[in-house]
């Protein structure tokens, strides 16, 4: 792989993924500094509003039982429910996601935010459609901290080494992974969903509203729950039970709770409602990492790392830590908002904050890419490595089309009925 291409790649990224949350031109303090943190939890917080104890409230059903397995574990004889493992070294694929469109006549309205979310986001047909090929590929999801571990070496250093996985046999691996998911404000009005809830069968359902101001409660329209559906309905997709890696930043709060602070006029009032925010969303979070899914980091305020001062970062991350990682736990991945590498670069360097980074306990730092790339860092207990990124820029690209040929066919995926009318270059 050449590395100048893959350096204009990254800082082509870089400028594009602009796009990616309500992220600000790069060099613009946008994210870290929310403005209307505070009436925002009004508009999307109305289920948590309601009295906790309310004798006619249905109880929620027992949640069905569900298994976690460790694919670096070769079952005992070789097999399992009738299925040969066997092992497998090759390259681990890396897909990851942005949040879907739910309502694309909403997303893709001609206002200021279309094409952006054109160029970055998937409808959730689109999504749907993308398992359904994976699957059919043969891919089965494994969890990206299952795929390196940290071994000590003849010298006495720690460091990070590709681990054996151990799958049913002819089957790849794939690891999802979904940034932002946190239902940013400007998401609300544009065609996404609005929060992830616990529905009245006990199971994860996304709350929002559709274009005629109705509240919907489904698990069809938002990446998490349609991922859900799916392993329930092809439980061979997830032999270990692995779903995604959760991408978060703090700002705007997480999983559609408005869990954040904000410096500007905070008043007790505010913090006494940021609490019961913070109630709310830990039966999401337990429920999620029950089901299969973990978290990751996306800094709090969706900050560049590749420019930003070793302090910025530093001060932005203790924040991250405060708000987000005192809600989902520890964390062993970092994903670089717009896939800027810290300190300028993480390949041939190991920059400072990187290095700060690796002590507060990162070892898997992701940035975005061409392919599913990764190196184990020789002089750190480190993995850095890229992600593909299935949305609008690479579907209506004829050279991405040939990259992702292999997950799936783009003509197949897009669905120009519904997006704007931008050009496709394989058509
Ligand atoms: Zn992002």
């Amino acid at each position: 792989m050449c590395r100048i291409f893959r350096c204009f790649l990254a800082a082509l990224l870089l400028f594009s993924l602009t796009a990616c949350g309500s992220a600000p031109a790069p060099g613009s303090d946008g994210p870290s500094q929310p403005e209307e943190a505070s009436a925002q939890s009004d508009a999307s917080g109305a289920p948590s509003e309601e009295p906790q104890e309310t004798p006619a409230e249905p109880e929620k059903p027992e949640p069905e039982p569900y298994t976690i397995l460790d694919p670096t574990v070769m079952p005992e004889g070789g097999s399992r429910d009738g299925v040969t493992y066997a092992a497998y070294d090759g390259v681990v694929e890396h897909l990851f996601f942005h949040p879907v469109v739910a309502y694309p006549e909403l997303a893709f309205d001609g206002d200021y935010k279309s094409d952006g979310i054109d160029d970055w986001m998937v409808t959730a047909g689109e999504y749907l459609k993308i398992l359904e090929s994976v699957y059919e590929k043969g891919y089965v999801l494994v969890d990206i901290a299952d795929c390196w571990s940290e071994q000590t070496n003849e010298a006495g250093e720690t460091r990070m080494v590709k681990n054996t996985l151990y799958l049913p046999e002819g089957k790849k691996p794939l690891i999802l992974s979904y940034d932002d998911v946190n239902y940013y404000e400007y998401m609300l009005e544009n065609g996404f969903t609005y929060k992830l809830i616990i529905g009245d069968d006990g199971k994860l359902a996304s709350w929002g509203l559709d274009p005629e101001g109705n509240e919907v409660i489904s698990r069809d329209l938002d990446a998490v729950t349609i991922l859900d559906k799916f392993v329930e309905e092809h439980p061979d997709f997830s032999p270990f039970g692995a779903k995604g890696c959760l991408s978060l930043t703090g700002y705007e709060g997480i999983l559609g709770y408005r869990t954040q602070t904000d410096k500007d006029n905070w008043t007790a009032e505010r913090e006494a409602r940021r609490q019961e925010e913070i109630e709310a969303v830990k039966p999401i979070i337990a429920e999620l990492k029950r089901t299969g899914w973990t978290f990751g980091s996306h800094t709090w305020g969706h900050i560049s790392l590749n420019t930003r001062t070793y302090e910025t970062v530093t001060a932005d991350m203790r924040k991250w830590f405060d708000e987000v990682g005192s809600l989902v736990g520890d964390t062993t991945v970092l994903f670089y908002p717009f896939g800027g590498r810290l300190d300028g670069d993480d390949v041939q360097q190991t920059g400072p904050a990187f290095q700060w980074m690796q002590q507060q306990g990162f070892r898997i730092f992701c940035s975005v890419g061409i392919d599913s790339w990764s190196k184990c860092k020789s002089d750190i207990s480190a993995v850095i490595c890229d992600r593909l990124h299935p949305d609008g820029t690479t579907l209506r690209s004829a050279k991405a089309r040939e990259r992702y040929m292999k997950f799936y066919d783009a003509k197949d995926i897009i669905d120009l009925s519904v997006r704007p009318q931008r050009e496709v270059g394989w058509a």
